[in-house]
């Protein structure tokens, strides 16, 4: 039995980032300003995109991108059922509705031909997530945005990493929201970014995140002297500070390796847990790279008597940490008494509800580690 508890998800903090961040508390400027400017800069850079705007979370990021694209009331998005709460709480901040789609019951990603049956006269955009880092079918997603006349907002949580035919997905389309929370591959504590190749909808973003101020703002209290700024619109306070930049920087120094380490973890617990009942991820699809955020299993339930609730139970009391990703939207009350949804509308998204559960699988992982999730699932489920 191991002496501590597993916790799923926990970063891997090292001295440098703890270094970075010293500096900039000594630095005396630990709002917005030099850090997140550079760290935006390296991340447009990493992702592929022109244009960068840090945001005080990936929720916050894709609020304002739903605003930035000028989607209101009377207007519908798509999004996937099988996702985080956030990608269809931005949405309804925003003002419009979000419309729930199924998903590939392995793969989890949003399914082309259920986007195509709900689209209406209203629809103006779809969220694609790529699920645990897994690219979508970004052409087919393309051609229907393209036959509708619809926004792309990229949903990249898990996706700082993907590639799709050789392209990271930091501009595939309009734009992009990407999450730095403490589970995510690369953390700020809390953060987030949004990425565009349009210089109009850049701009917006930056001036809704912070109070619509004018350009630069954030210099008004710099040694270049005060400078005055005009209000022209009513905005947000969703910035990033220096503070979680600087963590951002010094852990973005390190993405490549923490990359191989999950794609060295993704191996061995696909070798490791073939012969046990659960439904391993499928390999990633040809002519992209898989961005490696989560491992999720689902219980296959047809081969064993326990149920997914007992499999974390029991893994919990042997102090190993399991996530779920996720109990699809339409099965929580408040999507079923807004919008009328109910259990059955979603099959695939329901047979993943009910199986899955994440095991950890963060670069912060030893082998020990990895070898105690494997003997312990092995003791469970044999
Ligand atoms: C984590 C996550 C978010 C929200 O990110 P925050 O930075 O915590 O706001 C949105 N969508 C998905 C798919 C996520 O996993």
């Amino acid at each position: 039995m191991r002496k501590s508890y597993l916790i799923f998800g926990s970063p891997k903090i090292e001295e440098e980032d703890i270094e970075g961040v010293v500096q900039t508390l000594r630095s005396g400027w630990i709002g917005t300003g030099p850090k997140v400017n550079e760290f935006e800069k390296e991340f447009a850079e990493y992702v592929g995109a022109k244009y960068a705007a840090a945001v005080s979370s990936c929720t916050a990021g894709l609020h304002l991108c739903v605003l930035a694209l000028g989607i209101d009331k009377d207007s519908e998005v798509i999004v996937p059922t099988m996702t985080f709460a956030a990608t269809a709480n931005a949405v309804i901040h925003a003002g419009a509705r979000p419309v729930f789609v199924d998903v590939d019951p392995l793969t989890m990603l949003i399914d082309p031909d259920d986007i195509r049956r709900k689209i209406t006269k209203r629809t103006k955009a779809i969220i694609p997530v790529h699920f645990a880092g897994r690219p979508c079918n970004i052409d087919e997603i393309n051609k229907i945005a393209d036959e509708h006349n619809l926004y792309i907002i990229h949903d990249n949580a898990h996706a700082i990493e993907s590639e799709y035919k050789g392209m990271r997905l930091g501009t595939s389309r309009d734009i992009a929201a990407y999450s730095f929370y403490v589970t995510k591959n690369l953390t700020t504590a809390e953060g987030g970014m949004v990425t565009t190749n349009n210089q109009e909808i850049a701009a917006k973003i930056k001036m809704y995140a912070l109070h619509g101020l004018t350009k630069d703002a954030w210099k008004r209290f710099s040694d270049d002297g005060y400078k005055h700024y005009q209000i022209v619109y009513p905005g947000f306070k969703y910035n990033m500070t220096d503070i979680q930049a600087s963590l951002g920087l010094s852990q973005f120094r390190k993405i490549e390796k923490f990359y191989s380490r999950r794609a060295e973890l993704w191996q061995y617990y696909k070798n490791e847990l073939k012969d046990l009942p659960l439904l391993l991820p499928p390999d990633p699809e040809p002519d992209t790279r898989h961005g490696f955020h989560l491992f999720i299993l689902l219980l296959d339930i047809n081969k064993t008597s326990l149920t997914r609730d007992q499999v974390i139970n029991k893994l919990h009391n042997m102090k190993i940490g399991t996530g779920v990703h996720y109990i699809a939207l339409h099965l929580h009350p408040y999507y079923q008494q807004a919008y009328g949804y109910g259990s059955g509308d979603f099959p695939n998204a329901e047979f993943i509800s009910e199986r899955t559960f994440s095991i950890p699988f963060s670069a912060n992982l030893t082998d020990e580690d990895a070898k105690d999730v494997v003997g312990a699932l092995k003791l469970i489920l044999r």
